[in-house]
């Protein structure tokens, strides 16, 4: 290295060379320097605004300020213990009533008569499905919230349990309501049986294709089952008829009335007025003459009138 100094008062040049050990010398002077600057920039910053770091007025204040944040982080602690004994409460209460839902829909179950094995409320729903590639590591939730995960899924296959049995115990009060049971008459009392008689117009031995229900002329002719009108006006010996389909191959038939309440493609519903009693037609007195058809066959109503009603 080859050093130049310039004298300002004879501007003379001297030059020397320097070599090995002071080469170094004055690059460490050299480096040294802005290095030197910042550290004595940092002790003047020091005792300017960070001078509190060191004073035991603002140790005090520190403390205080930490006291304050420890004060924050209980209070915060004790809302989240509060809200968290809420939720354990609210997560009792809704397992309480998942307990009351399957046990009526273990009652309605039975109530139904329904395959003890086709609604399960003791049991998780069956569930399925081709195992799908674990989407790496998943987060693991705490165990409350796996909880509230099991009683939202009980709860909604609960759900559906019931909608199904509902829809299905509908269906079967709608079954109930075609179902052939009881009287004709509201009041009266069994004047004649189904099968062999002696004939009350000719006297010799007859066959009589229903029963007899004999009561006061103008008293309540009622429907047996739901079903629709599909003969209400006068026919041969029947007088004043009623014909009922039920469905399922049955039809009735109500006769001798005086008066009809229905018409041909009438819906009448299980214990509707169809017509009032009479005796129109071949008939002795006021009495209701009741036939009941089993795939067109008269069968006797006796069966139907005094089996109960579903
Ligand atoms: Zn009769």
């Amino acid at each position: 290295m080859k050093v130049i100094l310039v004298s300002q008062r004879h501007g003379s040049t001297r030059s020397f060379t320097l070599g090995g050990w002071t080469r170094a010398l004055v690059s460490v002077c050299l480096l040294g320097l802005p290095a030197g600057v910042g550290v004595m920039a940092g002790l003047e910053w020091a005792k300017g605004e960070g001078a509190d770091l060191f004073n035991a007025e603002a140790a005090g204040a520190w403390r205080d300020d930490l006291s304050d944040q420890r004060e924050k982080i209980e209070l915060t602690r004790q809302q989240a213990e509060q809200q968290l004994a809420a939720i354990t409460l609210r997560v009792a209460e809704l397992q309480a009533r998942l307990v009351r839902l399957d046990a009526l829909g273990e009652r309605l179950t039975s109530i139904a008569k329904l395959d003890s094995g086709e609604f399960d409320f003791s049991q998780p729903p069956a569930l399925g499905g081709p195992e799908s590639a674990a989407l790496g590591d998943a987060y693991q939730a705490p165990e409350f919230v796996d909880v509230i995960d099991q009683l939202t899924a009980q709860i909604a296959n609960r759900e559906q349990q019931l909608e199904i049995l509902e829809t299905l115990l509908a269906k079967r009060k709608l079954e109930n309501d075609v179902f052939l049971a009881g009287r004709p008459v509201s009041k009266g009392w069994m004047s004649s049986r189904f099968g062999r008689r002696t004939d009350p117009f000719t006297g010799r031995v007859a066959w009589h294709s229903g029963v007899d229900f004999a009561g006061k002329m103008g008293s309540d002719i009622i429907s047996v089952a739901a079903g629709v009108v599909t003969w209400a006006s006068q026919r041969q010996g029947y007088g004043y008829l009623v014909e009922i389909n039920h469905g399922n191959g049955f039809s009735t038939r109500y006769a001798h009335n005086s008066e009809l309440k229905v018409k041909v493609g009438d819906i009448v519903k299980k214990g509707q007025v169809i017509a009032l009693m009479g005796t129109s037609g071949r008939s002795t007195g006021p009495h209701v003459h009741f036939e009941v058809y089993k795939h067109g066959r008269a069968v006797d109503p006796a069966a139907y009138i005094h089996r109960a009603a579903r």
